[in-house]
């Protein structure tokens, strides 16, 4: 520790949900992955990739994907931005936006993110405690020109979602900038997603990632939309070559096949409605969550129990040992026969 900076002293280090060697017999309900393989359009992609091309660096602004980004999604080139994942995008975010005179604005729980790249760019947080229902309390953050606001919608950890009337009232009225990070909007239906409002409202950055509905987590690409200025903005701070070469083309393939990620986004919307009824017939409280997760709270046995004895069982579910979500446990929807497998060892445990 003799060469670290104070800054680096006092962060704490990131606790990822653990990554047990794939063997076959796990099943794995606490990262919130896909269950699904990527599409088969985004598997030929990369199969039939020249390795040899990797002697060349990639496109540095990946304006072939972005350019097949904006054009899905209805919007022009200078409003879409791409990066190794949106866990870089949002360090992005902050490099670009935020100073010691800032004041980043998180809720509690949220994304744990957020916490730790304030603390690496020094820029002083608060934190909005969420409403007993755990729903985010918008009218408790600071409407200062110096605020960035960092809101998940649907939440990290709850899965719950603001509508979009609430949250563009909210966009509108504020003065600060606000990250919208839409990680798991795919799975949240028609209408919730924030992207209309980057036309109006010029403080407004709303983050996706391909890690989820897309099933492409282990190639890291993420995509923001926001004003054309603020889209500068991030260019200007990127890593020259910041997205690899077969990430740009796997997602370019995996945006082409567009319905193949619908088509699984709705399935692990059924399978979250089957689990969620399952779950409170057996009396656990399921928080209503428009995401690839719920977050359920155990009749009998507490949380950590739970998690303990479904581990042992070789099904790893998620525990976050944190004040608001003890009592809690956190569940990835996975493929049927996962939940099924779930749901009979939690049966066994009583
Ligand atoms: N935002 C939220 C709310 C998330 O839960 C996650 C995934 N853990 C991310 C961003 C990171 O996504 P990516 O894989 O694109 O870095």
């Amino acid at each position: 520790m003799k060469f670290w900076n104070t800054m680096l002293k006092k962060l704490p280090p990131y606790v990822p949900g653990e990554q047990p060697a794939v063997t076959g017999q796990v099943i794995k309900l606490n990262t919130n992955e896909s269950p699904f393989a990527p599409s088969p359009k985004a598997v030929r992609a990369i199969r039939s990739f020249d390795p040899r091309r990797l002697r060349l660096y990639p496109p540095p602004n990946a304006d072939m994907l972005c350019g097949k980004i904006a054009a899905r999604y209805g919007v022009a080139r200078e409003n879409v931005y791409a990066g190794n994942g949106s866990d870089e995008i949002l360090a992005d975010i902050f490099n670009a936006f935020a100073s010691p005179k800032h004041l980043a604005v998180i809720t509690d729980p949220t994304y744990t993110l957020y916490r730790t790249l304030a603390m690496r760019f020094s820029v002083p947080c608060r934190v909005i405690p969420t409403l007993p229902d755990l729903t985010i309390d918008l009218d408790a953050i600071p409407n200062k020109s110096t605020s960035t606001a960092f809101i998940a919608n649907p939440n990290a950890q709850t899965g719950i979602l603001i509508g979009y009337e609430r949250l563009a009232g909210f966009i509108t009225r504020f003065r600060g900038l606000v990250v919208i990070d839409e990680a798991y909007i795919d799975f949240a239906g028609e209408g919730t997603s924030l992207l209309p409002l980057i036309a109006k409202a010029k403080n407004l950055i709303v983050t996706r990632t391909f890690s989820k509905s897309f099933s492409l987590c282990g190639m890291r690409i993420g995509y923001a939309f926001a004003s054309a200025s603020l889209i500068e903005g991030l260019y200007r701070v990127k890593d020259s070559y910041n997205l690899n070469i077969l990430s740009q083309i796997a997602a370019a393939a995996a945006i082409d096949d567009y319905a193949y990620m619908e088509k699984n986004a709705a399935v692990v919307c059924a399978e979250r409605s089957r689990m969620t009824d399952i779950l409170v017939r057996r009396g656990f409280a399921v928080l209503p969550s428009r995401s690839n997760f719920i977050l359920a709270k155990p009749p009998a046995r507490s949380a950590r129990e739970l998690y303990l004895s479904l581990k042992e069982r070789g099904i790893f579910i998620r525990h976050f040992p944190v004040p608001r979500l003890k009592d809690f446990v956190r569940i990835t929807i996975g493929a049927r026969r996962e939940n099924d497998a779930l749901i009979s060892a939690i049966a066994d445990i009583g």
